[in-house]
């Protein structure tokens, strides 16, 4: 008897009930695949953390005991695909059984689904035991009408005690901190270095490029940054509560050329390949907080995000795909700029945004959802491409989480599932919440003319070739109201300006 039991590159939960014993009849099977690595055009950074944390995991796997068959991208035996891989090693192990986790993105599940049937052997499929919602709940709680993410936030602080008071209301007497938590940041207090690994991971990288991998941005091998196993991990999460947290609520609106990662935790990474739970995270949090190192507001905002946002979109991903990958509400059809795989753009802003995404395959929130995304919207760019720039750039990118953030939140082509109206800033916006608009080549100040921002009159043209859809909208009636106030001689000069941009894109 042999149970084959699948691990996947984002399953690395070395506390999963199936690695508390040692079981010879169990055989662990990781695999390195092209299927993987070439379904979207992935950051190096991606491509070679995942496959470094694999193959610590599969050590340590090995270490504690267990049996492991690990097919690295460079095997001649591997097929570079699941069902493929799966077939030669039923025979190989002589497997009677194949069970696996549940997978996070949909395309993972199908194929699994499809190799597990196909294979006629008994099969089991388990909990990864990863989320505070269980994958078939977070479905069903988004099948009919999605509530908006407050709403769920609040039953899940509820449900789990989180900032509770014993009769159920928030402690401090308020849900929400938002209000608080949207200062520019002044470049004091200093925001700390992260603190990045130097990993060399020049013989990976190496077999990497021997397969044929095609990738975007730096490698960065012989320094890799990112943590590989859950001992990098927690100390990361331990830096990020002594050093940053404080800090976090305040200025997680803030964009800085001074500062790349600012007070953001850098976790997604670590999170995302389970290397952390998110209840850990939080429990981290709370610790600060009752030690009285962080106020109730940065540690409220910090939650918000890991036990809110990061549940939420996953459920709604659950709830509502296939069909979610394919939704353009807003028809939106323009190729995504060239400088969006480059960063060669004179806007300071998406110059530094897409710069640092190319360096370190990571931005925070608001240059995703306000700088890249927000420009994108802007110039209605095709969201499958805008996707595919998404799931691609960043090394915590995996479609479960990266979908409805972009698709939804950012592009507004869900139609309003994930947000209530769309995320659109003009220069105004940037210039208060950033340093970078006093160095740049266009003018922040200008509509039209010269060296006009092309935020400005993207921004109303946008609204305005949306108006049917948005101009009732509570939450827009005064970006309408200020449109129809200006000068009509404005508008038009205004509208003409953004089409003179939409023409050239590619050069902005
Ligand atoms: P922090 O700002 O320090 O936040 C802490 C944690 O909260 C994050 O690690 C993350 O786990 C969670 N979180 C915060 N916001 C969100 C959110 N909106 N959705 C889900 N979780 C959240 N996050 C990804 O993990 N993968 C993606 O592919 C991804 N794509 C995005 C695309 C767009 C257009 C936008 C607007 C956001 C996207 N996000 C994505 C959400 C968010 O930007 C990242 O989780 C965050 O920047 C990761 O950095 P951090 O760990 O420093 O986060």
């Amino acid at each position: 008897m042999t149970c084959l039991r699948l691990v996947l590159g984002d399953q690395l939960n070395a506390r999963h009930p199936w690695f508390g014993r040692v079981d010879d009849a169990v055989a662990y099977v990781l695999m390195e695949l092209r299927s993987e690595t070439d379904y979207v055009r992935h950051h190096a950074q991606k491509v070679l953390g995942i496959f470094a944390a694999m193959r610590r995991f599969g050590e340590a796997l090995a270490s504690a005991g267990h049996r492991v068959v690990y097919l690295r991208i460079g095997d001649p035996r591997n097929r570079q695909a699941f069902g493929a891989n799966l077939r030669w090693l039923i025979d190989e192990l002589q497997a009677t059984r194949l069970e696996r986790m549940e997978a996070d993105e949909w395309r993972v599940e199908q194929a699994l689904g499809e190799a597990f049937d196909a294979s006629g052997l008994p099969h089991a499929v388990v909990s990864a035991g990863h989320f505070l919602l269980e994958r078939d709940e977070a479905a069903r709680r988004f099948a009919g009408k999605v509530s908006r993410m407050e709403v769920f936030y609040r039953e899940l602080r509820r449900r789990h005690r989180i900032l509770i008071e014993p009769d159920g209301e928030p402690r401090g007497g308020r849900w929400n901190f938002d209000a608080d938590n949207r200062a520019r940041w002044p470049g004091d207090p200093p925001a700390p270095a992260w603190p990045w690994q130097r990993h060399d991971l020049g013989t990976l990288w190496a077999e990497i490029e021997a397969a044929g991998v095609q990738t975007i941005g730096k490698p960065d091998a012989d320094a890799f940054g990112w943590p590989l196993t859950r001992r990098e991990a927690q100390a990361w999460l331990a830096d990020f509560v002594a050093r940053r947290l404080a800090h976090f609520g305040r200025y997680q609106d803030a964009i800085s050329g001074r500062s790349r990662t600012l007070f953001h935790a850098g976790l997604s990474f670590a999170l995302n390949l389970k290397m952390l739970h998110p209840r850990e995270v939080i429990d981290a949090a709370l610790g600060a907080f009752g030690r009285g190192e962080a106020t109730l507001a940065a540690t409220e905002g910090f939650v918000r995000q890991i036990l809110g946002w990061r549940e939420y979109v996953r459920g709604i991903y659950w709830a509502r795909m296939p069909g979610y990958a394919r939704l353009n509400a807003l028809a939106a059809r323009r190729p995504l700029p060239g400088w969006y795989w480059s960063g060669d753009t004179r806007m300071a802003c998406l110059h530094a945004a897409i710069g640092q995404s190319l360096a370190l395959g990571y931005a925070h929130h608001i240059q995703r959802l306000m700088l890249t995304g927000n420009f994108a919207l802007l110039a209605g760019c095709d969201p499958d491409e805008v996707d595919a720039w998404y799931l691609g750039i960043y090394v915590d990118a995996f479609e479960w989480v990266e979908l409805p953030n972009t698709r939804g939140m950012s592009q507004f082509a869900d139609g309003g599932v994930v947000g209530s109206k769309p995320y659109s800033g003009s220069a105004a916006y940037v210039n208060r919440q950033s340093d970078l608009c006093r160095g740049c080549h266009y003018r922040h100040t200008r509509r039209h003319g010269e060296r006009a921002c092309p935020l400005n009159s993207l921004y109303w043209h946008f609204h305005v070739r949306h108006r049917a859809r948005f101009e009732r909208n509570p939450r827009l009636a005064m970006t309408y109201r200020g449109w129809d106030r200006m000068e009509a001689a404005e508008r038009a000069a205004t509208l003409a300006q953004a089409e003179r941009y939409l023409e050239q894109l590619d050069s902005l």
